[in-house]
């Protein structure tokens, strides 16, 4: 199962203590469903727990169930749409909810349903369950809640703020998102949802990601750090290479042939182990400055 599908198993565990609390998560799954307006509700899910919740949840609330429920299957995926469409259960829920049968404007939040903390909370579950999605943490953090409807995704937005939460909000064709990319928020949104094991399941896997990403980095500075000795070591072999043949080297002073002979002997050495090859004989400023010095040699060599 997907990372999305887990948290929304995990979250259709829950077990709503309050009554209030069952018409609050109600309410989000229904306003965020596919339609919710005076002609029908209609909400359509691949997710079979939250299917059986939905279902049980509006029985246990107004003692009603769905009309129609039309299952379909494309390949892998099964979907369930759930409709309501007689007049009377409409009344029922609508009415509920405090919408007026006879009207259809624009959808908006009925805040004042959603007081209490833990109603909020239902609802934000209810909302996420029925049309949001969360992307696994191994690729991406990434949490969205989709609408076709301007005016609540506002509203929803203002909501989340009012809980402690900072979402961002865009455009995908002609729905309005509402989503999170930081992983400590998506990890808030799942807990408060519900579903703390999904939001530890995120923790580890930043905590994961976070030890590779330092292992990479030290790996990647210890492979510049050594390719920085080989690219050393290799300019004073062609430099002492150049002055050999030139016949220079036995031009040069004690020094310098002292420091040609350790490079030689020692081709792949850092400069650090060349100094203690050579066992007090030579600092490592001063190794150093001896090599430089047989580069410039062969430069001037090589110019003539
Ligand atoms: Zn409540």
């Amino acid at each position: 199962m997907s990372f999305s599908g887990e948290a929304k198993a995990e979250m259709c565990r829950v077990k709503p203590q309050r009554e209030c609390c069952v018409a609050a998560e109600i309410y989000g799954s229904l306003i965020f469903a596919n339609t919710f307006d005076c002609g029908e509700i209609r909400l359509s899910t691949e997710n079979a727990k939250f299917s059986e919740r939905i279902q049980g949840l509006i029985q246990r609330q107004f003692g009603l169930g769905f009309d129609k429920i039309i299952s379909t299957r494309k390949g892998n995926v099964s979907k369930e749409t759930l409709i309501i469409d007689s007049g009377e259960k409409l009344q029922t829920v609508l009415g509920y909810y405090g919408y007026d049968l006879e009207r259809h404007v624009s959808l908006r939040l009925n805040a004042a349903l959603l007081e209490e903390e833990h109603c909020r909370e239902a609802f934000v579950r209810g909302m996420f369950l029925s049309s949001g999605s969360v992307t696994d943490p191994g690729r991406t953090y990434h949490l969205e809640i989709v609408t076709r409807h301007f005016n609540l995704s506002r509203e929803v937005m203002a909501l989340l703020l009012d809980m402690g939460f900072e979402p961002k909000s865009t455009m995908r064709k002609s729905n309005y998102l509402i989503y999170f990319k930081d992983s400590d928020a998506i990890e808030d949104f799942l807990t408060k949802c519900g579903a703390p094991v999904a939001a530890l399941q995120l923790m580890e896997a930043k905590v994961e990601k976070d030890i590779r990403n330092r292992v990479n980095r030290q790996v990647n500075c210890d492979a510049a750090n050594i390719s920085k000795t080989v690219n050393a070591a290799q300019r004073q072999l062609e430099a002492i290479k150049v002055i050999e043949e030139k016949g220079g080297f036995e031009l040069l002073s004690e020094e310098l042939r002292f420091a040609a002979r350790l490079r030689t002997e020692n081709p792949e050495a850092s400069l650090g182990t060349l100094v203690e090859e050579a066992a007090g004989a030579v600092s490592r400023s001063g190794l150093n400055h001896r090599f430089t010095k047989l580069i410039k040699i062969a430069e001037e060599y090589e110019k003539r």
